[in-house]
């Protein structure tokens, strides 16, 4: 019998990778980053939403299958 692979285990490269990811996370509409935050500062409320434009912009919800 063939044993799958368990991918529930995460591996340090993923892991790694995924903390890269949250470094470079960039806000998708005034494009501020990590190290650029806006006038004033800024968090994130979503994962490319800062909480500066999570107030002004009308936030769409896409239906993604
Ligand atoms: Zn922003
Ligand atoms: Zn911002």
């Amino acid at each position: 019998m063939d044993v799958e692979k368990n991918v529930l285990c995460i591996t340090r490269e993923e892991a790694e990778k995924k903390l890269e990811g949250l470094k470079n996370r960039k806000c998708r509409v005034c494009g501020c980053t990590q190290d650029h935050a806006c006038p004033g500062g800024c968090y994130w409320v979503e994962d490319d939403l800062c909480s500066k434009c999570a107030g002004t912009e009308q936030i769409q919800e896409i239906a993604e299958g």
